[in-house]
């Protein structure tokens, strides 16, 4: 099976500040070269591009490609709904967005502690069973971005669930946040296959600091830093898609010339990306993927720009020996657009109650107002 699955969640933008504004012809002819290149696998969800995300797939994948040429997953958005009825609403709702009589892959999004009792609450899960026996459903499973411990619990209680979706990069890979090797082996011992988000870490794995740059390039020259990042996802047994949120049309070419047939990686590479990893920590400020649910599930009410701020603050961070004028010059233009400015975060900690990489945010804006204000 090719291993990478298309993200539908950073397509291009006519505009960058409107995450509405799908580029619908360029992301066409992105999805064209991916099938091409004979990979099927589709990934969206409710609340992506404000919405907009599963619209579009059904616009230029569903609607322009026979159904068995490609696969879809999507997922319940069980942190936005407030009943059982509205879980079938939207349920109903994403069939017909997407334009489609039944999902491929289906997951419960974000599986936490409180999404996993809500969703018991609201008797979801007995829902997703009765669609999966109805055919609406070829493959049932969740995200999650919890603990191991919290992952095997659920594994235990719902032996029904067929896949995980486990964020899975060699920078995370022995976090003790994230906990990426200690959630795959979880997943291994319940012989659950695992779909992987986030490989190459929202982008940080691209744009690496130059002397890991130039460790990478000195073993393998013609590899790119987002390429080292999807081969190592790729060769863990047991990962059946590797999803990238590609945003051009250059990134998917590049994506699909390497993951078909692709080898898995050596020992000796492997060591080389555990050097890399331990070089890109000493770098990171913040480790934000840029995922934008704390702009999406949740209203800040200074209105900051928080992924953005936190990029900027990342880049900041390389720069601060130059003064990190650019930075500081777009961060500017962010906030001349309405935006509030770092400086201003009220500490209201509402964001960090949906962020996936659980960053005590309110903290850390602190350290991004100096850094870009001061
Ligand atoms: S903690 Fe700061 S950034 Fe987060 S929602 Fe509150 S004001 Fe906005
Ligand atoms: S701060 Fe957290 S929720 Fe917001 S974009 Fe970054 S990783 Fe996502």
């Amino acid at each position: 099976m090719n291993k990478l699955g298309f993200g539908f969640m950073r397509l291009p933008l006519t505009d960058p500040d409107d995450q509405t504004s799908i580029d619908i012809p360029r992301t066409e002819e992105m999805v064209d070269a991916f099938f091409q290149a004979g990979f099927t696998y589709c990934d969206t969800a409710w609340m992506y591009h404000k919405f907009m995300s599963e619209p579009t797939v059904g616009k230029v994948v569903v609607s322009r490609y026979p159904r068995d040429r490609f696969t879809i997953a999507s997922k319940m958005p069980v942190f936005m709904i407030h009943s059982h009825e509205e879980g079938v609403q939207t349920f109903e709702a994403q069939k017909q967005k997407l334009g489609v009589e039944y999902f491929d892959y289906y997951l419960m999004h974000n599986m936490e502690y409180e999404n996993y009792e809500k969703a018991k609450e609201y008797d979801m899960l007995s829902f997703l069973q009765e669609k999966k026996d109805a055919g609406e459903i070829r493959r049932l499973g969740f995200s999650c971005h919890d603990t191991a411990d919290f992952l095997d619990k659920v594994l235990t209680e719902c032996p029904y669930f067929e896949f995980v979706q486990l964020q899975i990069n060699y920078l995370d890979w022995e976090s003790d946040d994230v906990q990426s090797r200690k959630c795959y082996e979880v997943c291994m011992k319940h012989g659950k296959p695992v779909i992987v988000m986030e490989p190459v870490k929202g982008g940080t794995l691209a744009n690496v600091p130059d002397p890991v740059r130039e460790l990478l390039h000195s073993v393998h020259p013609d590899w790119s830093p987002a390429s080292w990042a999807l081969r190592f996802a790729a060769s863990l047994p047991g990962v059946e898609i590797v999803l990238s949120g590609m945003s051009t049309l250059d990134q998917v070419r590049e994506n699909v010339g390497f993951m078909k047939d692709m080898e898995p990686l050596t020992e000796e590479e492997l060591k080389v990306l555990e050097r890399a990893a331990a070089m890109i920590k000493g770098n990171i400020a913040v480790p934000c993927t840029g995922c934008r649910y704390c702009v999406e599930e949740n209203t800040c009410p200074m209105n900051l720009s928080i992924p953005r701020y936190f990029a900027l603050y990342n880049l900041a961070r390389l720069h601060e020996e130059s003064g990190a004028a650019d930075e500081k010059a777009q961060y500017e233009e962010i906030v001349a657009q309405g935006f509030g400015r770092a400086s201003e975060c009220i500490g209201c900690r509402s964001c960090e109650a949906v962020c996936p990489q659980h960053i005590l945010i309110s903290e850390r804006m602190q350290e991004a107002s100096e850094a870009l204000e001061g």
